[in-house]
Order: structure tokens, then C-alpha cells, then sequence
């Protein structure tokens, strides 16, 4: 039987574009009053640019995303010819609104009635906080790759949620939106899994989940079916 499910965050509990956007644009805000020439020199989009030329220098720490924000800051202020560089201030400034997050509207109620008979818990490559969010009383662990040491696909999380939860992959479902992190990894892993596809994506090929959902709600009816058909076989 199905005993907890394990869910991604960004994109298939909100949309994570918009709020990093709008993260980038306060951080850019925040820089230009008290770091001038650094926005003056960077826009917000080469700013991220550049996480990309630090996660290059050092591909082991690829995963932690929280690091390789910090240190795109601080080479941008390198750039910029400051030599004192609040790097905590700044990424603070960032972090807090990536974390002001309004997740899609059936997620609450379907997640309460889920944690009424499955255990929940979280399994990110990103770095949100779900305390910071609201909805930590709902999960009873969240791993991400900075716990891990390792991102999606790799099976790494998912054998620490295994372990962590005392079940067998074949009694945990991966819930989320990624063909290849979530579908494959889980799969790889031995986890069941479903697919979240909510803008009507094409599957873009290699081994299907065992089930697609356009939200949450959809998963509650996928989860009962799929007790009544192991349920008949007993
Ligand atoms: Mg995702």
C-alpha cells in the first residue's frame, strides 16, 4: 500500500518564475541604494548570468543554489570595485521574497486532506523554505539538494527520504513537474510516480509516470484508484 508521498516544490506547488523574478528585481532595488554600481554595471538577468560563470568554476557545488547566488554576488561586487560587500544583507533581500510564495489554489486543501491519510514530505532542488511559505505544518520532512549534497535526478534524495520515512520505495508516490528530476529520478529510485502537468505540456519522451495530473486535486482521485485496484488484488 501507498504510505507517504513525496512532492517537489517549485512549479508544481507555485509557479517559481514570477517570484524569482520579482526576488531578482527587489535584490536589483536593494544594490542600487546602497551598491550603485553594481546594478549600474549588472542587469538583474546578468546577474544570474553570472551564477551560471561560478557554478563553471566550481560544477561540485552546482547544487546548492543558495552558494552559488551568494557568490555571483560577491564577484559581481568584485566587478564593480567593492572591496566590503554585505553579501548576507543582499542574498537576505533575495531569499525573503523568494520565499513570499503564493502556492496554486488547490494545493492547502488538497494537501490537508492528503496528510489526513498519507505522510508528506518535500523533496526541492531549490531553496525554498517552507516555513517562510506556511505550509511546513502540512510536512513531516522537507529534503533539498543543499541538505543532500546532490540535486534531482540523482538518486541520492530520494534513497534519504526512503531511509528517512522507514519505507520502501514501492510505498512512496514522487509528485512533481519535471520529466527528468522528478518522473525519471523517482522512477530510478523505484518510487511510483505522477506527473504535474499544468499547462498541458507534451510528454517529451522516455518512460511515462504512472499517472499525470493537471493539479493536486487530481492526485487524491489517482491515489484512490490506485488503492482500490491494489485493494481487489489482496
Ligand atoms: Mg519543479
Amino acid at each position: 500500500m501507498i504510505k507517504a508521498l513525496t512532492f517537489d516544490l517549485d512549479d508544481t506547488l507555485w509557479d517559481i518564475w514570477p517570484v524569482v523574478e520579482r526576488a531578482e528585481a527587489l535584490l536589483h532595488d536593494w544594490l542600487a541604494s546602497r551598491y550603485p554600481r553594481i546594478p549600474q554595471q549588472f542587469t538583474a538577468l546578468e546577474l544570474r548570468d553570472l551564477s551560471a560563470e561560478v557554478i563553471a568554476a566550481r560544477p561540485d557545488l552546482a547544487h546548492d543554489r543558495t552558494w552559488s547566488r551568494k557568490a555571483a554576488l560577491q564577484l559581481a561586487a568584485q566587478r564593480a570595485g567593492y572591496a566590503e560587500f554585505d553579501v548576507e544583507g543582499a542574498f537576505e533581500v533575495f531569499y525573503r521574497a523568494r520565499n513570499t510564495i503564493e502556492p496554486f489554489a488547490e494545493v492547502r486543501p488538497a494537501l490537508e486532506r492528503l496528510a489526513r491519510r498519507y505522510v508528506l514530505a518535500s523533496l526541492s532542488n531549490g531553496n525554498a523554505d517552507l516555513r517562510l511559505i506556511g505550509l511546513d505544518d502540512l510536512f513531516s520532512m522537507s529534503l533539498n539538494a543543499i541538505d543532500v549534497g546532490t540535486a534531482k535526478p540523482e538518486p541520492l534524495m530520494f534513497e534519504a527520504a526512503s531511509r528517512l520515512l522507514q519505507l520502501r520505495p514501492d510505498q512512496i508516490v514522487h509528485v512533481g513537474d519535471h520529466p527528468e528530476h522528478d518522473v525519471w529520478g523517482g522512477q530510478q529510485a523505484g518510487f511510483h510516480t505522477v506527473w504535474v502537468n499544468r499547462t498541458g505540456r507534451d510528454w517529451p519522451g522516455g518512460p511515462r509516470a504512472e499517472a499525470e495530473i493537471s493539479d493536486l486535486t487530481e492526485l487524491e482521485a489517482v491515489l484512490a484508484a490506485w488503492e482500490a485496484s491494489l485493494s481487489s488484488q489482496a
